[in-house]
């Protein structure tokens, strides 16, 4: 059993830490506040081959597993950049087309993820249904040749950016009509598509979306994969999406935590460091301990989906998100705290990280949700709700 990643896992971190570094947190920030997008980051990182490390070398991508493309979002975050795309683009979508997409979907969108030339959103959420997916009502009925979708959805990633929106929706069987879950390709100019910008509180790049799909014609190739497996391939995707965010969560709170210590160790308001004082120095050590037990489990999970094991990486990668959310939230409150006055003031950029470091305790599952999760599926629980 290995506790520390492989040679070269830790080059290929070395390499992205240094390229993150080169753009880092004034970047990050003041293209947010300009509300434009990472465009110059995200292309040299396709480029350079950081977003598509997860997908398959035939068509462009590193050949690597989740892990790898976790440890790219991790040194993102760490360097000040926590890019949502990389959850949702290679990570969610890439990992279900290149599993499950027809021959030719995975010619079509592989390679432009794997590149950054081609982004795709993930939309799950509802607004009548929230944490509760079984009562999506987003649906496809068959029509012609082609399906035709309606329905909305909230708090939708990055679609001004995307080409397309990776729906997930319930097809109808025109037999039975009963209601299948299923995955569709749905392109971001389709007549009857609409997005409209929620606006948030959060310094980010990222903008969110609501959706309304109203009698959105769709061709019979925007069904994704095995019209049969529409829930197990939603759930090859969600793993993943844990293991991201745990990962972009663990990064973030680096970042907070690498800001807090050079503070610390500079600023003096009693003739020494303020860092030699318990009351800063206890907190940053629990905050280091919290993070580091974060990352372990994060890798976990990444070991676990990699080598297949999907129910064990289910429970290693919740477990995961909830570990790091909550060090995340405290790195950056205890950085915050760490710096005084100047923890909220724009030059340092930690008053913004306050409001995103809430984001790993919500999405893309919340906190109590994953309690639940854990308290039926780990301790044998009975189901709350
Ligand atoms: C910045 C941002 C980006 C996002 N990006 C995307 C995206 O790209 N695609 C996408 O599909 N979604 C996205 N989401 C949505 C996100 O996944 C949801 O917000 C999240 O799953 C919670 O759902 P909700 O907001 O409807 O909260 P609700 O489900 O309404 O929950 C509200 C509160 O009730 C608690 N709660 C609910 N049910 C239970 C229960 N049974 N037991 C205990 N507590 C419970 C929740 O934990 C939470 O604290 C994004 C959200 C944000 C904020």
């Amino acid at each position: 059993m290995r506790f520390t990643e492989s040679d070269e896992r830790l080059a290929l971190r070395e390499a992205v830490r240094s390229f993150a570094s080169s753009y880092g947190g004034d970047y990050y920030r003041a293209k947010a506040r300009e509300g434009a997008y990472l465009t110059e980051l995200w292309a040299e990182a396709g480029k350079l081959g950081y977003l598509g490390a997860n997908l398959p070398e035939e068509f462009g991508g590193g050949g690597g597993g989740i892990g790898d493309l976790a440890a790219v979002l991790e040194e993102f975050s760490a360097a000040g950049c926590p890019t949502l795309m990389m959850v949702v683009s290679p990570a969610i979508c890439g990992t279900v087309l290149a599993r499950f997409g027809t021959p030719e979907q995975r010619r079509r969108w592989l390679p432009g993820i794997a590149s950054g030339e081609s982004v795709l959103a993930f939309a799950i959420t509802e607004p009548d249904a929230g944490s509760n997916a079984h009562n999506i009502t987003t649906t496809a009925r068959p029509d012609g040749d082609g399906w035709v979708l309606s329905g909305r959805k909230t708090f939708i990633s990055g679609v001004d950016v995307a080409d397309a929106v990776f729906v997930v929706g319930r097809m109808e069987d025109t037999a039975t009509g009963r209601l299948a879950p299923a995955l569709f390709m749905v392109p971001t100019d389709a007549p009857g598509f609409e997005a409209r910008r929620i606006e948030m509180d959060l310094v980010s790049p990222d903008h969110q979306f609501a959706l309304f799909m109203d009698g959105v014609r769709l061709p019979a190739d925007a069904l994704v994969g095995d019209p049969g497996s529409g829930l197990m391939q939603l759930f090859a995707g969600l793993n993943p999406e844990r293991i991201m965010a745990a990962s972009l969560a663990t990064g973030s709170a680096l970042h907070a935590l690498e800001r807090a210590v050079g503070y610390a160790s500079q600023r003096e308001v009693w003739g020494r460091p303020i860092g030699a004082h318990q009351g800063l120095s206890h907190p940053l050590a629990q905050v280091k301990v919290e993070v580091e037990l974060a990352r372990l489990m994060t890798q976990k999970a990444a070991a676990l989906y990699d080598a297949g094991d999907d129910a064990g990486a289910g429970e290693a990668a919740n477990m995961a998100k909830y570990a790091a959310g909550e060090a995340s939230a405290r790195a950056v409150d205890q950085a915050v705290q760490t710096l005084g006055g100047n923890g909220l003031a724009t030059e340092y950029g930690l008053g913004a990280a306050v409001t995103a470091s809430r984001l790993g305790r919500i999405a893309p599952v919340s906190r109590e949700m994953v309690l639940n999760y854990v308290a039926q599926h780990s301790l044998g629980l009975p189901k709350s709700y």
